[in-house]
């Protein structure tokens, strides 16, 4: 017997939970890859793009999933035997840095454990000490999905710029863009990489790279960068076939040109403090639950917490249970403990792109309702405490 039945949430955290319009958009015969709509939608769907990221700069579609996104930036950039500083807050900073290393590209890692946000004291520091020059580029994972500590790109940035280095700012927003505020050009990001799968509320597929001048000209220093990874002819197509480097990914054009519409009429702002409300009753709760017993979320500052995603640990090794009761009875599908060490002690609850208040204060009471049927101390209360966060900030 299940209580599973009916409308799922899928909260592991990515791929994220999608609109029917976006799956409608799907739904229709291929179209002409030669003339028509789909080529001629391609100019207004860079321009939507672009401005969700916050850039006037480049953009690069890749058929591609993150790890895809994360060597287009890299083999653009950096040639073999080029040092990158790659400041770590988790699993994924880890990842980016095994994708650079498979090219050549030499990675100095930056540890900033597993729970607390890059320190940009420490990058100035490290750049500063490199009075040569080899660091070409630093990275930085703005959300890590598997810790989901969220830096502060702005201050690193100015940590960049204080350490009188010429490094590249590299930012993987793939977890959060759409969720967690990203001004790129204002704050200075050269290269931002991103997916469609989460906060953009698209199907897997699509992998962003947006690029600015400066990056540009570091792209002039590689010596060669393969057919298929090269963004020049992706952001300077002559015709449409050169914007993927072969056959257009078509229906996930359609399905992003809708989610961007959707984006466009909600508003980012409204989006951004949406997911804002949201997180802050997923910590209510949480917060709640750990005032008795062994829960706590991951990230213990509530500055460094992203919106996106929220990292759970549940202090035994109940969490595999926990998220299996909340999958089976209830239609609650958690994240795993990714990257975390043991693996059961953790899990995830994603609250990016298209959710709202009714889904995560349901996951919410379905979590409560877990943590008594599999014998996780909690104080009682958590789900109402979320309640009064989401109660607070609406008005009848
Ligand atoms: C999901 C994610 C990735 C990896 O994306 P894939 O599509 O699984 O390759 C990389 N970085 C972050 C921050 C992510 O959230």
């Amino acid at each position: 017997m299940s209580l599973g039945n009916g409308r799922t949430y899928l909260a592991i955290p990515g791929p994220s939970v999608m609109p029917e319009r976006v799956i409608r958009a799907m739904m229709r015969a291929a179209p002409n890859i030669y003339h028509g709509e789909l080529p001629d939608m391609m100019p207004d769907l860079i321009r939507d793009l672009k401005s969700v990221a916050r850039t006037r700069h480049n953009a690069a579609i890749y058929i591609c999933n993150g790890h895809g996104a994360w060597e287009a930036a890299a083999a653009n950039v950096l040639s073999p035997g080029d040092k990158v500083l790659v400041a770590s807050t988790g699993r994924f900073s880890h990842g980016w840095a095994e994708v650079a290393r498979s090219l050549g590209i030499e990675p100095e890692i930056l540890e900033f454990g597993l729970r607390s946000p890059i320190d940009p004291e420490r990058v100035k520091e490290r750049l500063a000490a490199d009075t040569e020059g080899r660091i070409r580029a630093v990275t930085v994972v703005q959300t890590d999905t598997s810790t989901s500590v969220r830096s502060d790109v702005p201050a690193i940035r100015r940590a960049i710029d204080a350490a009188g280095h010429d490094a590249l700012l590299m930012v993987d927003s793939i977890a959060c863009l759409g969720c967690d505020v990203m001004e790129m050009d204002a704050w200075g990001v050269d290269v931002l990489v991103t997916a469609s799968q989460k906060g953009l509320m698209t199907p897997p597929g699509l992998g962003f790279v947006f690029y600015n001048d400066k990056a540009d000209r570091w792209r002039e220093a590689v010596k060669s960068v393969s057919y298929y990874w090269d963004w020049r002819p992706r952001t300077e197509p002559d015709y449409f076939y050169r914007y993927f480097a072969g056959t257009a990914p078509t229906h996930l054009l359609y399905a992003l040109r809708e989610a961007l519409d959707m984006i466009a009429e909600e508003g980012l702002e409204q989006i951004w403090w949406r997911h804002g409300i949201l997180a802050q009753a997923v910590w209510a709760a949480f917060e709640h639950w750990g005032e008795e017993g062994p829960l706590e979320l991951n990230a213990p500052d509530r500055s460094f917490r992203s919106h996106a995603v929220t990292g759970v640990r549940v202090g035994s090794d109940k969490a595999t249970e926990l998220r299996n009761w909340c999958e089976n009875q209830a239609g609650l599908t958690l994240g795993i403990g990714l990257g975390m060490e043991p693996t059961d002690h953790f899990f995830r609850l994603g609250h990016m792109g298209h959710v709202n208040a009714q889904m995560v204060l349901g996951a919410l009471a379905t979590i409560e309702a877990g943590l008594k049927t599999v014998g996780i101390p909690h104080a009682r209360g958590g789900a109402e405490a979320a309640g009064e966060v989401i109660a607070r900030n609406t008005s009848p």
